[in-house]
């Protein structure tokens, strides 16, 4: 699409548009990163980040509008501008189904905004709760930058002589007069804002440096185990974060991460949605030495159907069906199912949510390969995992 378009170089703070500027354009990101920011002074409040690949101000390409906000580069960046001429010319040379299909959205969804561009019918609480997510956002960024985040770490036990192979590590904020936040009230509100590509690139490169703190490499005394490993959660977002392989090359080459000692989580749900993107990074991955784990495997639909679209090298059982082998001879069946499929196609097997030694005993019987859960340990911090390790000899 790039040909005929100009383009626009940003330095860093430069502003691309401001809020209450007539426009005519929308700007695609092709390097670098811009924030999105409503208001100024004291009651400036950031809307979201974009990233390469990102669309912005294109609401100004159904017709002239108010820009509702400011754009700043936050790095050197370039984007490219879409005017309604580039569009238009575009249509006219497309698919003529196509074609008529865009056009009728496109006129829908200006005569939409034209009638219903109507304030007073946004309800106060929506618009309060609009408002709180922004502010949520802005503190969130805010944190980042404060330290606020930590990981804790999970041991992930090898079930046949119950040493410790691996850890998970899981990102807990501490935000202040809230305490120590799960990632389940933060991390959708990082993902749906872009927050989540600034938190994630975080969590890698501190995974790397607390193992790094942590000898990971010295620890390996047990000659026939494999290299003790740290697994990093991924999210959907971060599939389209074109720095990404970089990061993490940087961050495995500056704490002396050997090959395999760094995993990469992803669900299958975020995979179902991105498995071209997916595949392209696990590529990457697999040339930089890093190892791909499919997380919370079970919940999604066609489970089985991603195991040979997707070349993992573990296979994470969720927890909701490994709780549930002694009371269903379903779910039973299925695990032992799996974890042979597994073993065929060269993947080893965790199982997660192991909360009692007899369930750990059964799922071993299983062929299962590792546990992770309450039984062996909760996610801690790394000071807490050190005389962990201690006590309990190690990977
Ligand atoms: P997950 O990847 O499935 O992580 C396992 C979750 O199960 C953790 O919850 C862990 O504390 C919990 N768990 C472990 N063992 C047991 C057990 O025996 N019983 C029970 N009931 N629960 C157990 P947590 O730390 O609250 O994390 C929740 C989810 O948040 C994670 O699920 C993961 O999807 C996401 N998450 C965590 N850290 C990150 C991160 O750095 N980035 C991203 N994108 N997501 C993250
Ligand atoms: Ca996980
Ligand atoms: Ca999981």
């Amino acid at each position: 699409m790039s040909d005929d378009l100009s383009r626009r170089q940003l330095k860093t703070g430069e502003t691309l548009y401001s809020q209450g500027d007539a426009g005519d354009c929308g700007y695609l990101i092709e390097s670098g990163s811009l924030a999105r920011y409503s208001g100024s002074g004291t009651s400036k409040q950031l809307h979201a980040i974009h990233y390469a690949g990102d669309f912005l101000g294109e609401m100004a390409l159904l017709g002239q509008r108010i820009r509702t906000a400011t754009a700043v580069a936050r790095e050197d960046s370039q984007v490219l501008i879409v005017r309604r001429q580039d569009i238009d010319k575009r249509l006219s040379e497309s698919d003529p189904l196509l074609r008529e299909f865009l056009i009728t959205i496109l006129s829908d969804m200006r005569n939409m905004l034209i009638s219903n561009w109507d304030v007073t019918k946004s309800s106060a609480e929506g618009l309060a709760s609009a408002v709180r997510q922004l502010q949520d956002v802005e503190s969130m960024m805010r944190g980042l930058e404060k330290s606020e985040f930590v990981l804790y770490y999970q041991p992930i036990v090898r079930l046949d002589n119950m040493k410790v192979a691996g850890v998970e590590a899981l990102i807990r904020w501490n935000r202040p007069e809230y305490g120590f936040l799960p990632p389940a009230e933060f991390i959708p509100l990082a993902e749906s804002s872009g927050a989540i590509v600034e938190i994630g690139r975080w969590v890698i490169e501190q995974a790397c440096a607390d193992m790094e703190r942590l000898g990971i490499n010295r620890m390996n005394e047990d000659a026939e185990s494999k290299s003790p490993f740290v697994s990093v959660n991924l999210s959907g977002r971060q599939f389209s974060d074109p720095e990404l392989a970089e990061k993490v090359g940087e961050a495995i080459q500056v704490h002396g991460l050997g090959p395999g000692q760094l995993k990469i989580e992803v669900t299958e749900t975020e995979l179902a949605q991105n498995i071209q993107a997916a595949n392209e990074l696990l590529l990457q991955f697999k040339l930089l030495g890093v190892t791909v784990a499919l997380d919370d495997f079970g919940v999604g639909q066609s489970s089985l159907e991603y195991l040979h679209q997707f070349p993992a090298d573990t296979l994470k059982l969720d927890r909701s069906f490994v709780s549930a082998i002694h009371q269903d001879h379903t779910a039973l069946t299925i695990v032992s199912t799996v974890s042979r499929l597994a073993k065929e196609l060269g993947m080893d097997t965790v199982a997660e949510g192991v909360e009692s030694q007899e369930l750990a005993d059964t799922l071993q019987g299983l062929g299962i390969d590792y546990g992770q859960g309450y039984c062996f340990a909760r996610p801690m911090p790394i000071e807490d995992l050190e005389v962990f390790l201690e006590e309990h000899g190690t990977i």
